[in-house]
């Protein structure tokens, strides 16, 4: 069971047995419309979750990878950029002050009578910190109409400052 792609994000924690269970999601553009964010346009990811489960905690571990449509930062059109990452959540079920805290580990600690683990902001939270700080086409990629009218646009303003008295006046001396 689990190995059915499924679009709810959630894992049913309530008599889940103990041991290692595996599940998988997929992301497509719909996940992103509950979200506002407008950098991401799109989505075609792969969740593979494998999830570890003891009697106070559970341990998951995510690998994402797939595409995801962007803006590009350049000409505005729709980029694509594959996305690899792993997500780690350590799921606890009361707090154990005697435990050591796991630092690399982003940690949540679950009411135990919640039956259903939602993964969804945590998904979200993950995808986003993956992307990249620079997005744009390939060198000579981009869309040249777009590129074109953008040079335009910079070639037309004045250097300066665009209605300075400075500008009246030099079209005066001219
Ligand atoms: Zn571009």
């Amino acid at each position: 069971m689990g190995k059915e792609p499924d679009n709810l994000y959630t894992i049913p924690v309530k008599g889940l047995s103990i041991g290692k269970h595996e599940y998988s999601f997929l992301i497509d553009n719909k996940f992103f419309e509950d979200f506002e964010n407008s950098q991401i346009l799109g989505a075609s990811l792969n969740v593979d979750v494998e999830l570890e489960r003891s009697e106070t905690w559970i341990k998951i571990v995510s690998a994402i990878h797939g595409t995801l449509s962007v803006e590009c930062d350049r000409c505005l059109d729709e980029l694509a950029i594959p996305l690899k990452t792993e997500a780690s959540l350590l799921v606890r079920f009361v707090k154990n002050e005697d435990e050591p805290e796991e630092d690399d580990l982003e940690t949540i600690t679950l009411d135990p009578s919640e039956a259903i683990l939602d993964l969804r902001q945590f998904f979200y939270d993950y995808i986003c910190l993956s992307l990249p700080m620079q997005m744009v086409h390939e060198e000579g990629k981009c869309n040249p109409e777009m590129i074109a009218r953008l040079e335009n646009a910079r070639g037309e303003k004045p250097v300066g400052e665009s209605g300075s008295p400075f500008d009246k006046l030099k079209d005066l001396l001219n």
